[in-house]
């Protein structure tokens, strides 16, 4: 029979998927000698049977679960409900750390008469309050009596100042057990090892609450995994004033400084930190207070860091100055801790250059570019107050008060404090700042693994719902009124701040560094104008991917010649208004060319649907009439011969030049008369020419010929100068399917996996976002196919195309210049499909360099 409760001596840090992580980690460190409370671990599969079957536990699994008990009475020598009676912590624990998001109850095995007997081996004070505490806890996770319920008898009770003080705990259990009475018509279970069952289903339930589902979706961890229990004996860190508990990381998760940081609280109980209600001491503090219990923790921490080489999060308790270890895991962190941490490591020998790379989720990237406040607008700004740094990064936004209040980013969430009920508006809000809370409050912690800037704890903040505003010190604000928040200083500032991209840190470079030596796919930016290459290659971008002309038409100097060509009747007419746009281009390409030099630059001939250059307004229509010399009827009459029931499938792309050659003709003239005038300063440009939607050879060779024909006969042996080719974008099943055909004519593909993933799907990219939710929801899809390739349908496709074409010629270039060309996972496919280079958008290129290099590692 397989082995389905582990004793904390009987697993190891690598059994994560089976004993959870908190589980597999309490196993390494109890195999490290580390004092920790004893217990056992029932593991995952139970879990998962449990909820698919929804059945009670089999009897040969509580057969199990009592045979540990008794293990575990052995090691303690206490006894579940006995004279020495053994109390309990029976903690949730997913493979994949979700903090907060499932179930802990404490205190478990306290009954009427336990409470009795501890009452006379600590204090009756003591007893009673971890008595009232587990039924709190247990009515609330068991048998969901909602906590304010208790939270409301606690506040009566204490306002009514009774006159013996250490009867208050006493009393409160009376209360709540009337309480629960109440509520089910049956008493507070007494015999523990009932509670302790309930308490186990009852945490494999918690698996799937709404906020732990709603975390993994937002964080794309498998809803499958299941949690383990833990079951572990308790510790009290509110046994007295030489007791306390308290949360560490062995460095700083916001700004990642290789420091100690943590915080603690004397004589308080497990979820007081993390709940923000009373707000901690420094750990550094704790020094002075507890000095020798102090150093023994520094030491277990630097042991748990070397031995785990990474950051670890520790949880601990002191009962009557005895240190224990709770917990320990790799700890989240904000996007620049991440990187910072990983560098230093890699100075401090501890970890390699690829393993630092491998550590790095590139789509944090994007959020260190997202930079920081400009200098002058801070002195010029108004400070209205100083909480902590909770997570790193800067937010500017409109204050929203509630969590389901916030709609989209351009707001910060401002609580006292926050609980796994504001996870939603969490994720969408810019910001976080709290009243109440440290560092590894709810809020601050959740804020850091969603990479979100977060002030947490601001003393002078508070908050009046029913009024919708709040102040900071004397400062009144309204819902809705824009702050700036700074998640490195903790700093408060009225109104938007002006944000800085460019103050990247060093690490950032060297990460990338690193990265640019490991991949072997070349990335490119997609860049229209000369700022985006400026910007481009600023991030190490290594050319152009993909250079659109058609916005070079949308300028307002410009869209005047451009209609002109459209609404153009003859071969001629549209020759005058192409040969006034020609200037224009070639300038633009000039531009570019001096600043893209001889790197590779993909420039695809005009692509969208002519309609979208034609005017609206009647304003419009008149100043074309004029220019043209023709009535305003007449250019209705042409307007309507235009117009097309299905754009996106209509005279666009290569259909274009086909109908009017003229058009790619002029671009390529453009295209070569500035090269050949750049060639003068000694630049060699490495021009990559692209028609667009490409379905047959036939329709290509067409193409080809003439514009081949016309660039010969215009430029003759200057031509030769130019280093030139002419290729396609991959955009059209078809094209997909006789690649081997077109790739005898076309000299390099080009993935347009935008119009591919349209095409193949049949879909609308611009009409999707009204269902594609929906697929999601039902699982029909789990991601959106135009952010990650659909590697079933669009990357069988590609798969294809690209063994079609290497049929004809082993060495075929072929790229990618779709979005999702900036998306890791659609990178690591094209990685797989031996590409040879992908393109993004400038912002995406750091994520794309490491993306490509931790593909090359994973290999
Ligand atoms: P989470 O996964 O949300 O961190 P934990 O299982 O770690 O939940 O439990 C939350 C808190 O409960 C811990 O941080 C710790 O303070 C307290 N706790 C859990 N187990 C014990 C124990 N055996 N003794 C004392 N306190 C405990
Ligand atoms: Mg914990
Ligand atoms: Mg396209």
């Amino acid at each position: 029979m397989k082995q389905k409760v582990f004793l904390f001596s009987e697993g190891n840090k690598d059994m994560k998927t089976l004993l959870g992580g908190k589980g597999a980690n309490l196993c390494e460190m109890t195999n490290l000698k580390l004092p920790i409370p004893q217990g056992f671990i029932i593991s995952t599969e139970v879990c998962k049977e449990y909820l698919k079957k929804q059945k009670k536990l089999s009897n040969s699994l509580l057969n199990e679960i009592n045979l540990n008990i008794r293990k575990l009475e052995e090691l303690t020598g206490k006894t579940l409900g006995g004279n020495n009676p053994l109390i309990l912590s029976i903690r949730s624990g997913a493979p994949i750390s979700m903090p907060g998001m499932m179930d802990t109850i404490l205190n478990l095995g306290l009954n009427d008469d336990v409470v009795e007997i501890l009452s006379i081996k600590y204090t009756r004070e003591f007893a009673f309050s971890i008595y009232s505490r587990f039924i709190e806890m247990f009515s609330n996770i068991v048998k969901q009596i909602p906590r304010e319920k208790f939270t409301e008898i606690e506040h009566k009770l204490k306002h009514n100042k009774i006159a013996e003080k250490n009867k208050f705990y006493e009393i409160l259990t009376e209360k709540y057990k009337s309480l629960y009475k109440k509520n089910f018509q049956e008493d507070f279970p007494q015999n523990p090892e009932e509670q302790l069952i309930q308490c186990i289903l009852a945490i494999f339930n918690s698996w799937n609450n709404n906020r732990a589902k709603l975390y993994r979706k937002l964080n794309n961890i498998d809803d499958n995994m299941g949690t383990a229990v833990n079951i572990q004996e308790m510790v009290f860190g509110n046994l007295n004033n030489a007791s306390a508990t308290g949360v560490a990381f062995t460095r700083n998760p916001a700004n990642g400084e290789n420091k100690i940081f943590g915080e603690f609280l004397i004589n308080a109980q497990g979820e007081d930190i993390v709940a923000g209600i009373r707000t901690p001491d420094e750990i550094k503090n704790m020094k002075n207070i507890f000095p020798k219990l102090y150093s023994e923790f520094i030491n277990y921490a630097t042991i748990l860091e070397n031995h785990y080489k990474d950051m670890q999060d520790i949880e601990f308790t002191i009962e009557n100055e005895k240190l224990f270890i709770l917990q320990t895991r790799n700890g989240k962190r904000s996007p620049y801790a991440a990187i910072k941490i990983a560098t230093d490591m890699v100075k401090e020998n501890l970890i390699s250059k690829e393993q630092a790379l491998l550590r790095i989720n590139p789509k944090d990237i994007t959020i260190l570019l997202h930079g920081s406040f400009n200098k002058d607008s801070i002195e010029k700004a108004q400070i209205l107050g100083k909480g902590l740094g909770g997570s790193a990064g800067i937010a500017v936004g409109k204050i929203v008060l509630r969590s389901e209040d916030v709609v989209d980013s351009d707001t910060i969430l401002v609580r006292t404090e926050t609980s796994p009920e504001d996870l939603n508006g969490m994720s969408i809000a810019s910001g976080i700042l709290t009243a109440k809370g440290g560092l590894t409050s709810h809020g601050a912690v959740v804020a850091r693994s969603m990479g979100k800037c977060c002030v947490a704890g601001c003393p002078t903040l508070s908050i009046n719902l029913e009024r919708n505003e709040i102040f900071l010190g004397n400062n009144l604000l309204k819902e809705g009124d824009y702050i700036s928040i700074d998640g490195y200083s903790g700093n408060i500032y009225l109104g938007k701040l002006k944000i800085d991209l460019s103050e990247e840190m060093k690490e950032f470079y060297e990460i990338i560094d690193w990265a640019k030596s490991i991949k072997k796919l070349s990335v490119r930016m997609n860049a229209d104008t000369p700022e985006d290459c400026i910007r481009g290659l600023k991030y190490f971008a290594e050319g152009v991917g993909l250079c659109r002309t058609e916005h070079m038409f949308f300028k307002a100097d410009r869209i005047e010649p451009v209609r002109e060509m459209i609404l153009a009747n003859t071969s001629e007419e549209r020759r005058n208004a192409l040969n006034k746009i020609k200037p224009y281009q070639k300038d633009d390409f000039l531009q570019i060319f001096k600043i893209i030099k001889d790197k590779p630059i993909n420039i695809r001939l005009l692509d969208p649907p002519l309609h979208e250059f034609l005017p609206n307004t009647p304003k419009e229509l008149q100043k074309l009439s004029k220019s043209m010399k023709i009535s305003l009827a007449q250019i209705k009459e042409r307007l309507q011969k235009l117009e097309e029931h299905n754009p996106m499938l209509g005279h666009r792309g290569c259909r274009l030049a086909i109908t009017y050659p003229e058009i790619y003709i002029t671009q390529c003239e453009a295209i070569i008369e500035s090269a050949l005038e750049v060639l003068k300063e000694n630049i060699t440009v490495n021009l990559e020419i692209m028609i667009p939607l490409i379905s047959s050879l036939e329709e290509f060779n067409f193409i080809k010929t003439i514009i081949e024909t016309n660039l010969k006969e215009k430029y003759k042996e200057d031509l030769n100068k130019i280093t030139y080719s002419l290729g396609t974008m991959i955009e059209l099943p078809r094209a997909c399917i006789t690649a081997n055909k077109i790739a005898q004519s076309a000299a390099f593909f080009s993935f347009g996996t935008n119009d591919l993933t349209q095409t193949t799907f049949g879909m609308s990219r611009d009409d999707s976002g009204k269902f594609i939710e929906e697929y999601k929801e039902h699982n029909i899809l789990n991601k959106s196919p135009f952010e990650t390739i659909d590697i079933d349908g669009v990357g069988y496709l590609m798969k294809l195309a690209i063994n079609l074409a290497r049929e004809t010629n082993p060495n075929f270039k072929i790229g990618i210049c779709g979005e999702q060309g900036g998306d890791p996972e659609s990178i690591d496919y094209c990685h797989k499909l031996n590409l040879d280079y992908i393109s993004c958008s400038g912002f995406k290129i750091p994520i794309a360099i490491i993306a490509a290099a931790q593909s090359q590692l994973k290999k």
